[in-house]
């Protein structure tokens, strides 16, 4: 999804405020995919300020997926914001200055609010703080109930040779 900001006409002090419906692929947190919706879309509010456009991207964030500890299902609700510059002329303004997602007036709307939805993500994401996860060796919830176990004990050593070795054993 692109907005072009010359066709918005702004004139200095003016701003521009739209919300458009927009689907983004799923994002990958810790090594596992999670679904993105937008319900109620996302705002591009476009200021003229001196010197070129501020854009601002923002939108309420609705994300499906397991929980990284017990791999109970999660809906987790955050707020992905992000303000781009994009200055009317090339004249004083570094590479670090130019937005990555602006190119000739043209903002990739879609790849601002992924970006964003990506930073507003915790590292891992939990169907709470204090899940207790499965248990490493029977697999059991831990959250429904405890399974008797006896606590894991991890030789270090062995720990490491297994790592020395192939995927799949010795001679793999
Ligand atoms: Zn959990
Ligand atoms: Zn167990």
């Amino acid at each position: 999804m692109y907005v072009d900001l010359n066709d918005l006409a702004l004139r200095p002090g003016q701003r521009h405020e739209r919300t458009y419906a927009l689907e983004l692929a799923p994002v990958v947190v810790g090594g596992v995919s999670y679904q993105i919706s937008l319900p109620a879309g996302v705002t591009v509010a476009v200021d003229r300020v001196a010197g070129g456009f501020l854009v601002m991207v923002a939108a309420d964030v609705k994300v499906y997926g397991p929980c990284a500890r017990c791999l109970d299902e999660v809906a987790l609700d955050t707020r992905a914001e992000q303000q781009e510059f994009a200055p009317t002329t090339k004249d004083g303004w570094g590479e670090s200055d130019q937005s990555a997602f602006i190119s000739g007036m043209v903002v990739d709307v879609a790849g601002i609010a992924r970006e964003a939805v990506v930073l507003s993500l915790p590292s891992q994401i939990v169907c709470s703080p204090s899940c207790l996860g499965l248990c490493p060796q029977c697999g059991q919830d831990l959250n429904e109930k405890q399974c008797g176990c006896a606590p894991a004990e991890v030789d270090e050593r062995w720990g490491r040779l297994k790592d020395l070795l192939p995927p799949g054993g010795p001679g793999a």
